[in-house]
């Protein structure tokens, strides 16, 4: 060191604050600290936080003291600097503090605060011989009070910064955090089949196939050993352990199977399938692209010379997935990483499988409910671009987040899903869009696939910006469902209606039953009735918190409020009149299936919903009985229409479109043929063509014909005209600003001065205030202001007026209370 220069270093903290903090570098940290390393620095008062040093400079700060990093953590950069880029933009564009695009990012095992609670770590086997005096003090602090905040931990070992200490006992397994705890990850299982260990031997298992072989009626049985043995001893080292699913595929008798498992001849056991290192260790051979297939991977290679993103239409199981494999395939070639988003990870065990099937270790699964340990993992294989793992990232939007060094291509399946798009806590970012953008500053290409894709992303690759690839037919030339109509107005008229089910539909669900095939029921509603209210005044039960009606929940008997969980008791009474007549109407996903138990004594009746796949396991549960055809009749929310691909559907039926279409929204058309085209998907994907019936009072709706007609063009000619003549996107983007407060008068003033301030400045651009369908949420009142910004501007700019506006407000100390929250491209 030749001269003892003075160096600070700006600190992105974990904080909802707006800039970034100037920090004093100690002396001896001058030669070693980097930009995008994590140090230890004080904020506030008497708190330590775990920061992350982004500029490295010796501009003297004016006017205060700048305080001195406590400690440095890394020895290397844990983030890049195109990811400190990255950061930035997402903070500039959907107006959100750095702080909290920081912790959006970062695993939290990587930013140990003093209020992170650690517990001993349920695996720690309490062999402390190899800790060290204050390591050893922390775990014996830890075994008698079983939950320390940081803060008290460096009390009793009485050092003040205790983190590197934590971080390595983290490391090493022997504490956790307690945020892990909660988040902890319930993998995913499927259950897989192996020959007990006594058969293992060519001997035994020679026995065992002659007395099968011998005895009577044993043929099915036969067939299922027979296919272990050849799967054990044809080929080496083959995985002993084939999934049920697998089993069934094969045509093998699925009660043979049970059989042979009690009599000990297989073992059944469950095994994570979507772990970060799969058991397959014989990988899938690619599949031979259809000529179709050929074309259009064809066409994103020559697009993709001269655009950097491409749309990718193809209609429900045109076999889009075999595309991505095929360019992720090249990817790996060329010594890239792949990035792969998707909408909901928990809703797509099925694409994890056949990834890792194809590619094996080489894929990773990120998200953000995952088990700290494993993210952490996995973003530093990334950070190293590590050559044998972890080449493909398959994850929801948070895997935006983690430092790509050598990114390739970003694929995003079903890009339109509304999924994407995160909204509490900040930022409101959408992943789609931030995947776009991360993949320019990685000089990465994008394709996305849909079939129905968002209008904004069509109308990009009309407009030529991006390139744009169709595939109108199923793999294999298989038709796409027929879909038709119930008129549920005409049947009401006729009396032919039994309840909510039309006698059209009901003929179409016996029908398909008989033949074997397997029914799936639409209803966007969960919960049992929405409403209850009175015949004679029309009351009906209101949440106390939110100003909404409550729904009845008939398992749990009790009234429910979907916004902020309140429930009561049912009432009998009306509270208005007190007349005991209290009516149902409406109808949700519970009510259907306690219709259709009774409709179909005979029949396995099941329900997917947010209620019934609250509990471990239960969606993976349903969804394998549904495969293998324990469930006859299926019932359940949009949880339906994702990414699911069953071979024996016969018949999908949409129980209430007209709900659907009837949303105060300005993208309901829109959601709706892309609801009602994806569930009308899952309808006969293998064998014969489905059948889809929508039941609704409306059938000449323009929507409704154009999902009929499977004719997304036509939907979007129509909707595009509609979006340029009431100032909607994509030709007009959309800022919505949400004031919260308890008090409705406060709201209401504070309301109407934002909204004037803002009106000064954006003119006709700014809509409202308006208070939103739902006035109340959790004792809060909200208003919406809408602010509507013609595309060609410069979006920096209004962001910059609108924050300095907001800021403004909130110096009016009768604004201090109220709550701004602020969307950009709301979903
Ligand atoms: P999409 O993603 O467009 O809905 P999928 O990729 O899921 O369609 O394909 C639909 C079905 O067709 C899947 O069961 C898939 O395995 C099968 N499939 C698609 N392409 C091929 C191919 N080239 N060879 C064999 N099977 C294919
Ligand atoms: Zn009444
Ligand atoms: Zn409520």
């Amino acid at each position: 060191m030749s001269e003892r220069k003075t160096f600070f270093a700006e600190v992105i903290i974990p904080l909802a604050v707006k800039n970034e903090f100037t920090y004093r570098v100690p002396y001896e940290l001058n030669d070693i600290l980097v930009p995008g390393m994590r140090v230890i620095v004080p904020f506030g008062r008497g708190k330590l936080y775990t920061g992350i040093a982004t500029r490295i400079h010796e501009e003297v700060p004016q006017g205060y003291q700048a305080r001195y990093i406590e400690h440095l953590l890394d020895d290397a950069p844990i983030i890049t600097g195109t990811q400190y880029r990255f950061w930035k933009w997402i903070s500039s564009y959907y107006m959100a503090p750095i702080g909290d695009v920081m912790n959006a990012s970062l695993p939290s095992n990587f930013k140990l605060a003093s209020e992170t609670k650690v517990i001993l770590h349920p695996d720690f086997n309490g062999d402390t011989r190899a800790l060290n005096e204050r390591q050893l003090q922390i775990v014996e602090a830890l075994e008698i009070q079983e939950i320390l905040d940081l803060k008290s931990i460096s009390e009793i070992v009485g050092i003040k910064t205790i983190q590197p200490i934590i971080k390595e006992l983290i490391d090493r397994k022997i504490i956790l955090s307690q945020e892990e705890l909660n988040h902890r990850y319930t993998p995913k299982t499927a259950v897989y089949y192996c020959l007990d260990e006594g058969f293992h031997q060519e001997e035994e298992l020679h026995k065992l196939l002659e007395s099968l072989e011998r005895g009577k009626q044993l043929e099915k049985q036969l067939e299922i050993v027979l296919y272990f043995a050849q799967k054990m001893f044809g080929k080496k080292g083959a995985e002993p352990y084939i999934s049920r699913k697998e089993l069934q595929e094969a045509s093998l008798s699925v009660s043979a199977i049970n059989t042979l498992e009690k009599k000990g001849v297989l073992r059944s056991e469950r095994l994570q399938i979507d772990r970060l290192t799969t058991n397959q260790k014989e990988l899938n051979e690619l599949k031979t692209l259809s000529v179709e297939q050929q074309r259009a991977l064809k066409e994103i290679r020559i697009e993709h010379q001269s655009k950097d993103i491409c749309l990718l239409h193809g209609v429900t199981g045109s076999g889009k997935t075999e595309i991505y494999v095929e360019l992720i395939r090249e990817q790996l070639e060329a010594g890239k990483q792949v990035l792969f988003l998707l909408p909901e990870i928990a809703l797509t065990t099925q694409l994890i499988q056949r990834l890792s099937a194809y590619f094996g270790d080489l894929v990773g699964v990120y998200h953000s409910k995952f088990n700290q340990n494993e993210r952490v993992e996995i973003w530093n294989h990334i950070l190293n671009d590590h050559p044998e793992r972890f080449r493909i990232i398959l994850g929801a939007r948070s895997s935006v987040f983690l430092p790509f060094k050598n990114l390739g291509l970003v694929i995003i399946d079903e890009e339109h899903e509304s999924s994407f798009k995160q909204y509490d806590p900040s930022p409101r970012y959408h992943g789609r869009d931030c995947a776009i953008v991360l993949a320019q500053m990685q000089g990465a290409k994008v394709l996305m696939g849909s079939a129905t894709p968002s209008v904004e992303s069509y109308y990009h690759a009309k407009s030529g910006k991006y390139g744009l690839i169709e595939l109108k037919e199923r793999y294999q030339g298989l038709q796409l469902p027929e879909i038709c109509c119930a008129d549920v107005r005409k049947e009401r008229k006729r009396k032919t209606m039994h309840s909510h089910f039309s006698s059209f539909l009901l003929e179409e669900i016996n029908h398909t039953l008989e033949h074997g095939k397997q029914v799936i029921l639409f209803q966007n509603r969960r919960g049992y009735t929405p409403l209850w209210a009175c015949e004679v005044c029309n009351w009906s039960p209101k949440c106390e918190n939110c100003d909404v009606s409550l729904t009845y929940h008939k398992h749990s008997n009790r009234l429910k409020c979907h916004y902020c969980g309140y429930t009561s008791a049912p009432i009998g009474t009306c509270h208005h009149c007190g007349s005991n007549r209290l009516k149902m109407i409406g109808f949700g996903t519970e009510k259907i299936e306690d219709e259709l138990a009774i409709l179909y004594p005979d029949r396995q009746v099941a329900r997917m919903d947010l209620d019934s796949t609250r509990s471990k396991n239960a969606y993976q549960e349903i969804i394998s009985q549904f495969e293998n055809r324990q469930i006859d009749l299926l019932i359940g929310t949009q949880m339906l229409s994702k990414g699911l691909d069953f071979d024996h559907v016969g018949l999908v039926g949409i129980l209430d479109a007209d709900m659907l279409l009837n949303r105060p929204d300005f993208r309901a058309f829109e959601r709706s043929f892309q609801l009602m085209t994806q569930v009308a998907g899952r309808a006969g994907r293998k064998n014969e063509r489905g059948k889809v019936i929508i039941q609704t009072g409306d059938p000449e709706h323009w929507i409704i014909q154009k999902v009929i007609q499977h004719d997304y063009e036509g939907f979007y000619t129509n909707e595009i005209v509609e979006r340029r003549n009431y100032f909607y996107p994509p030709f007009y983007k959309m800022i919505q600003l949400t004031l919260k407060h308890k008090d409705v008068d406060t709201l209401n003033q504070s309301a109407q001065s934002l909204a004037s301030s803002l009106r000064k400045v954006f003119k006709e651009r700014v809509l409202g205030p308006e208070f939103p369908m739902i006035q109340r949420i959790n004792q809060y009142y909200q208003k919406q202001i809408i602010l509507k910004i013609e595309r060609e501007a410069s979006h920096t700019k209004v962001k910059e007026r609108l924050t300095g506006l907001i800021d403004e407000f909130y110096s009016v100390p009768s604004n201090k209370a109220v709550r701004v929250v602020v969307d950009v491209d709301p979903a």
